[in-house]
């Protein structure tokens, strides 16, 4: 059960959450009998010791998804009932929406007002969405040159993989564990090691609303061991991936050998571009949230800004003062809007690179340093005067800094937007829209915002357009087909 080791008014009702493995209905220990630490990043305080999955753990996971898949209630029931249990999900989620919220604030570092405002109702909506795709999952009669009656039906890819980062815990867990349910499929959901808990209540709560044992199985664990022989496991039959570019590939190496399905939401360097005639004070809100939000720990976090030469300046100075205004803080406390960042490890990888920066040649304009010596804070930092060649400007950070170019052309702007390996998403701030449609065109990404930075909604695709940033789409209509196949079947009739 989780320790209560907080000394903070708003901790007293944090849920009691189950600190085992689930597996085929039941909460257990592994053979190991390991255990690993999970810290409040804003305290460094450990939050609770949880049973760590290995190979043995990962097999009996796989076994037990594989029997829920084609014996059990699971495998007969129709498309409405689950449709049904995934409704009673979000509605328990409503109605425990404050311990959860808390919950996640506390494992992720996440500032109260951002869980409540982002990620428990991006689940919620995502499991409300898929529930009512569960019963309208159709598939097509098709005529042939044959006197036969021949129709095609979309049957579950079968045992999902699904494994997550650590920045949106509970919505990456939903994104996948969602439209995986409303097409039948089974699961075993790995979270990442630095925040298992929503994941964990996440599954005390499928099993609250009768989702069949089985069906849903979360094994918190490391990376390197339950993570990759989960990925290499012959009985899975889709790997649903969010994270790192470094792990994506391993996962494509790991999958090649068993010619498992996957779908990978890597990372993203997202270019936000300025030109003068933009509406600059709307630019430099939307700008700055989407590149602190979360302390910079989004995939699609703004973190090279490209401004046209006449506004440069003036942005560059309205950015800093919002940056300055951030409250960095603990994620409890009302007054906070900027976080820790996830950990020791991520604290030090960032500044690294603020130093990388300066070494580089870039003007700190703001931040560049850690805040305070208890937490893994991080200043919301803001380099100006990058060039396209710096580490700054090529790689994910995933830490509150931003890289700021400027450009004189709208060609100019093109290649600078288009200068990294990734293509997750940008943004275009103009008020001419014939421009912003061209540039919509131009800039290589998934996703392109014309003057708005960040939203994402469950009935858009969401995903890279391939490169460092991945390959396939979560959300929308298109994660249906991704948990389906197309099966054909021939019904032979006499003459
Ligand atoms: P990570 O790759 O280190 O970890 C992600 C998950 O993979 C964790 O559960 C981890 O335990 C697991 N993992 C690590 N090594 C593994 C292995 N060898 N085999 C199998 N599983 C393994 O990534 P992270 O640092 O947790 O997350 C940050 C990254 O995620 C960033 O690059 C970010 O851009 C990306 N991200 C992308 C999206 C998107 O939608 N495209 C969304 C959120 C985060």
């Amino acid at each position: 059960m989780l320790k209560n080791v907080f000394d903070h008014p708003d901790t007293k009702d944090i849920p009691q959450v189950l600190d085992r493995l689930l597996i085929d209905g039941e909460w257990c220990e592994s053979a190991s009998g390991k255990r690993f630490a999970t810290l409040n990043p804003a305290t460094e305080q450990v939050i609770a010791e949880v049973v760590e999955a290995g190979a043995p753990e990962i097999d009996a996971a796989v076994a037990a998804a594989r029997k829920a898949l084609r014996r059990g209630p699971w495998a007969i029931m129709t498309g409405a009932d689950r449709g049904r249990i995934l409704r009673k999900l979000a509605d328990l989620m409503r109605d425990r929406f404050e311990e959860l919220v808390r919950l996640e604030s506390i494992d992720a570092g996440k500032p109260l007002a951002a869980t409540r405002r982002m990620d428990l109702p991006a689940a919620i909506d995502c499991l409300e969405y898929y529930a009512g795709w569960a019963d309208k999952i159709a598939g097509e009669v098709i005529p042939t040159r044959h006197d036969a009656l021949t129709y095609v039906h979309r049957v579950p890819v079968g045992v999902v993989a699904a494994v997550v980062p650590w920045n949106f815990p509970l919505m990456n867990a939903v994104w996948k564990i969602a439209p995986a349910l409303a097409c039948g499929c089974t699961i075993v959901l790995k979270p990442a090691e630095l925040t298992p808990l929503s994941a964990l209540w996440l599954g005390q709560a499928a099993l609250e609303v009768g989702l069949p044992s089985g069906v849903l199985n979360v094994v918190p664990g490391f990376g390197a061991t339950a993570g990759s022989a989960l990925v290499s496991h012959p009985g899975v039959d889709k790997i649903a991936f969010t994270g790192s570019p470094q792990t994506g590939q391993f996962i494509m190496r790991a999958a090649a050998d068993n010619v498992t399905r996957i779908g990978l939401e890597l990372g993203g360097k997202s270019p936000s571009v300025v030109f003068a005639d933009a509406d600059i004070e709307t630019a430099v809100r939307q700008t700055a949230s989407g590149a602190f939000f979360n302390a910079g720990q989004v995939c699609s976090a703004a973190t090279r800004i490209i401004v046209e030469d006449p506004v440069h300046d003036r942005f560059v100075e309205a950015l800093a003062k919002r940056a300055n205004a951030l409250r960095l803080g603990n994620p409890l406390d009302t007054g906070t809007t900027m976080g820790p960042v996830i950990s020791e490890r991520q604290m030090e990888r960032v500044l690294g690179y603020v130093e990388a920066g300066r070494k580089d040649g870039a003007e700190t304009v703001c931040g560049g340093a850690r805040a305070g010596n208890a937490g893994y804070f991080v200043e919301p930092t803001i380099f100006a005067g990058v060039a396209a060649d710096m580490r700054i400007a090529k790689e994910e950070i995933f830490g509150p800094v931003i890289a700021i170019q400027r450009f004189t052309d709208e060609e100019e702007a093109v290649d600078l937007a288009n200068g990294t390996d990734y293509s997750l998403a940008a943004a275009v701030w103009t008020d001419d829209i014939n421009r912003g449609h061209r540039m919509s065109k131009l800039i290589d990404a998934g996703t392109v915002w014309v003057n708005t930075y960040g939203p994402t909604d469950t009935r858009l695709p969401w995903g890279g357009m391939g490169g460092q940033s991945g390959i396939g789409r979560d959300l929308g209509r298109t994660a249906i087909e991704n948990y389906t196949e197309q099966k054909v079947v021939w019904l032979q009739t006499r003459p």
